[in-house]
């Protein structure tokens, strides 16, 4: 029997580190060294002898941004999945992040609001608030404190093949190009990833490219912080809006307490919604949200506000392909990258490094294309498509007046049933945060009995209980 994909997403949230064995690989190489690259650094650290990462940028334990990524300087929330599996596979990662400054705020300290009304206690999940370049650094020092990874400074430029598998990189360091001899090679170049391309010119099958639009504008500020994490009654909040949009069109709003005693805050517009493009604007739109904004813009700025928009989410498809190299997996944004507003990067990286764990156990047979690491990595992908995309794809059929469906608006009603009963019903939160922060599938909240219990909540709250 096929197993179902909220079983095969359970395991891969719980999949721990291998037994140590004799390494199956001799030399490893991962292509980017951002977070999905160090966190399969970390799987393939049980496996070969060797890992390098070949990665572009000049990298370091500092914690500073960099070209390679340019969103670092936005909001990023670690979704309680991302952080149980970084634990399980670095132990004490959050007690050293919070150690130098990061904080781990409370489920009493986290506040979530939908259309303005709270969400109702739902789980007991404490996130970690820091900057997306604190985060990839404290990750950066673990894993290259492992004693067989490296990293190579240089830009990967392709593959080299024997007998239908990865046997060879072609990178360009300081010295011209290179050829690292490689027996796996994982790519982590994040979504402008040329994988593709290289084995499509190679007269390999070309990953499937879909794409759907999202038009997101993002606009992050920092704040001083004078109130110590520990004596903060709220420590981060996420709120999200349906139309009509609060304070010139913010559609979401998040702010984290994080490291150097500093809020970091965020404004979302959608389409030609550009909220908090200066401090002056960013301040003015906090005084539509809940008091936690007010209260973290009201400390000095150290810099501008930093806007980034993203046009569209993508996934790259990697099974059933006819032909496709032998030892090489794709993880992180270069497999997919979403609506970054469901804060699901990190920690899909996080689970596609649980999918290459649990292939390297089975014993594959690595002479052949990788089919059961990408079958595991579908489920995956699925799963967060299904949120964020399916979130995007009823917005903007609702803004364009698109007639869906029968079946997709009845799903559509039923999800807007279970989101507008988490504001009344702890247990109906706590299955919705369960899935919005990945550590179950969302087929999980197409559960009859949830439904019923979402729609009798939201009558009584209509019908005031008569
Ligand atoms: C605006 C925004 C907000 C986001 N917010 C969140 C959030 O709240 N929570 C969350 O979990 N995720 C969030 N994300 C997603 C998150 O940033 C990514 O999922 C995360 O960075 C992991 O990506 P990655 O490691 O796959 O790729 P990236 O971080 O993009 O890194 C790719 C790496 O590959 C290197 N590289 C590229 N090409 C080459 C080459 N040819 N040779 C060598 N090296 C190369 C780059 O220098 C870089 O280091 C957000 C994204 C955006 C855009």
């Amino acid at each position: 029997m096929t197993e179902s994909p909220i079983s095969v997403f359970d395991r891969l949230v719980n999949v721990g580190p291998a037994t140590p064995a004799r390494p199956t690989l001799d030399t490893a190489c991962v292509l980017g060294g951002s977070v999905a690259g160090l966190l399969a650094a970390r799987v393939l650290a049980d496996h070969a002898r060797r890992v390098v990462i070949v990665e572009r940028d000049e990298t370091g334990t500092e914690g500073g941004s960099r070209p390679g990524v340019p969103q670092d300087q936005q909001v990023h929330s670690l979704l309680p999945a991302g952080r149980l599996w970084i634990e399980r596979w670095l132990p004490g990662f959050t007690q050293e992040a919070q150690d130098l400054g990061a904080v781990l705020a409370s489920p009493e300290q986290a506040l979530t609001c939908f259309d303005g009304h709270p969400q109702a206690p739902g789980g007991a999940h404490a996130l970690l608030g820091a900057s997306r370049p604190f985060l990839e650094s404290r990750l950066r020092a673990r894993v290259l404190a492992l004693s067989n990874v490296s990293t190579v400074r240089g830009r990967a430029t392709g593959l080299r093949y024997r007998d239908g598998a990865v046997s060879g990189v072609r990178h360009t360091t300081g010295r011209g190009e290179e050829i690292l001899e490689t027996d796996f090679v994982v790519d982590a170049m994040g979504r402008s990833s040329r994988l593709s391309e290289w084995v499509h010119g190679d007269g390999y099958d070309r990953p499937r490219l879909e794409r759907l639009r999202s038009g997101i504008n993002y606009a992050s500020a920092l704040f001083e912080r004078s109130t110590p994490a520990e004596d903060l009654l709220e420590a981060c909040s996420l709120v999200v809006y349906s139309p009509p949009y609060p304070g010139g069109g913010i559609g979401v709003a998040a702010v984290n307490a994080i490291e150097d005693d500093k809020w970091l805050a965020l404004l979302v517009g959608f389409g030609e919604d550009r909220p908090g493009g200066s401090v002056e604007d960013f301040r003015a739109a906090c005084e539509e949200l809940p008091p936690i904004y007010r209260e973290a813009v009201r400390g000095a700025a150290p810099r501008e506000v930093l806007t980034y928009h993203q046009a569209d989410s993508r996934r790259r498809g990697f099974t059933g392909l006819d032909r496709f190299p032998a030892r090489l997996v794709s993880v992180g944004d270069a497999v997919a990258s979403f609506n970054p507003v469901y804060g699901q990067g990190m920690s899909s990286a996080a689970l596609h490094a649980s999918c290459l764990s649990e292939f390297l156990q089975g014993d594959p047979r690595l002479d052949e294309q990788a089919a059961e690491f990408f079958r595991l990595q579908e489920v995956v992908v699925d799963a967060a498509w299904a949120v964020s995309a399916g979130g995007d794809a009823a917005r903007l059929d609702a803004e364009n007046g698109v007639e869906v469906p029968e079946e997709v608006r009845h799903q559509r009603w039923a999800l807007q049933q279970v989101i507008r009963a988490t504001v009344l019903d702890g247990g109906i939160a706590k299955a919705f945060n369960n899935v919005s922060f990945m550590l179950r599938h969302p087929f999980t909240l197409a559960d009859p009995h949830l439904l019923e219990r979402a729609v009798a909540a939201n009558r009584t709250a209509l019908t005031g209980g008569r």
